[in-house]
């Protein structure tokens, strides 16, 4: 049987009968891979301890009919350990893996393996606030989904920023023309806050004050939120249809157009 070896970020794991485990990873190469581990629970199992979540190894698999069998795993990365013994890092990166697995629903990613590996590294370091570290691992996740917003140009029209309105289901801040009546508005530090830590500008953001980074946050809370649940439903949309109808329905239904649009395809991003 085809055996393959990765590097891989352990999303989550759940128990399989008495002693095994199905561990989900984000691969390097391989995208998404759910695999089990066998015999793992049965003892203080070293190999078990190298797949708890947020933990980095180099996986040995073979190809099994329905899933993969995980037959070796060596540490890369153990954060694990420091993320858990800190409340903040540890609720931030549980965000981080939930995200990482919904955003690669449809296939995973380079891109998307470093930029999560990374924000789990800088977690375990406390190089940054934890909140900070989910909140820019939170918006460039979601631009290498294609749903990248934008805190400085309008994110309808294109005119110019600064803008002080912001609309997360408009893509980010909007020009007086494009906002809708009532459109909440924001401060110029809050903002600049948001388009730092999706650049990943951390002078400015480490810089920043509490106040500024609660209102950030809720921000790219309801961003992360409308957009994963905008997704999901999409996605569920589009098994179902396909489950339904063994033919593809005509080109000229609407509502297959409407599918078609919603899903939006990760595009490449750096
Ligand atoms: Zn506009």
């Amino acid at each position: 049987m085809p055996v393959y070896r990765d590097e891989a970020v352990v999303l989550r794991t759940h128990k399989l009968g008495e002693a095994d485990r199905i561990v989900t990873m984000l691969t390097r190469q391989h995208g998404k891979v759910r695999a089990v581990a066998k015999g793992v629970r049965r003892t203080a199992s070293k190999f078990g301890a190298r797949l708890e979540p947020f933990m980095v190894a180099d996986v040995q698999l073979y190809e099994g009919r329905s899933l993969d069998v995980i037959t070796q795993a060596e540490s890369i990365g153990s954060y694990g350990a420091a993320i858990a013994d800190d409340y903040a890092s540890y609720t931030a990166a549980n965000a981080m893996v939930e995200t990482a697995d919904r955003v690669t629903e449809a296939e995973g990613s380079l891109q998307q393996y470093l930029l999560l590996v990374g924000a789990l590294r800088s977690l375990s370091r406390k190089e940054h606030g934890a909140a900070l570290t989910l909140d820019s691992y939170l918006l460039r996740a979601l631009s290498m989904a294609g749903w990248a917003p934008s805190f400085l140009d309008c994110s309808r029209c294109g005119a110019a920023g600064p803008h002080s309105a912001v609309v997360v289901q408009l893509g980010g801040v909007v020009c007086d023309d494009c906002a809708p009546q009532g459109a909440p508005r924001l401060d110029a530090k809050t903002i600049g806050l948001l388009g730092a830590l999706l650049t990943g500008d951390w002078e400015q953001a480490d810089a920043s004050d509490d106040s500024t980074r609660s209102k950030a946050s809720g921000v790219v809370a309801a961003y992360t939120q409308w957009h994963l649940e905008r997704g999901l439903r999409s996605l569920q949309h589009v098994s179902r249809e396909r489950r339904e109808t063994a033919v593809p329905a005509g080109a000229d239904d609407p509502e297959q157009d409407w599918v078609g649009t919603t899903v939006e395809r990760p595009r490449a991003s750096g």
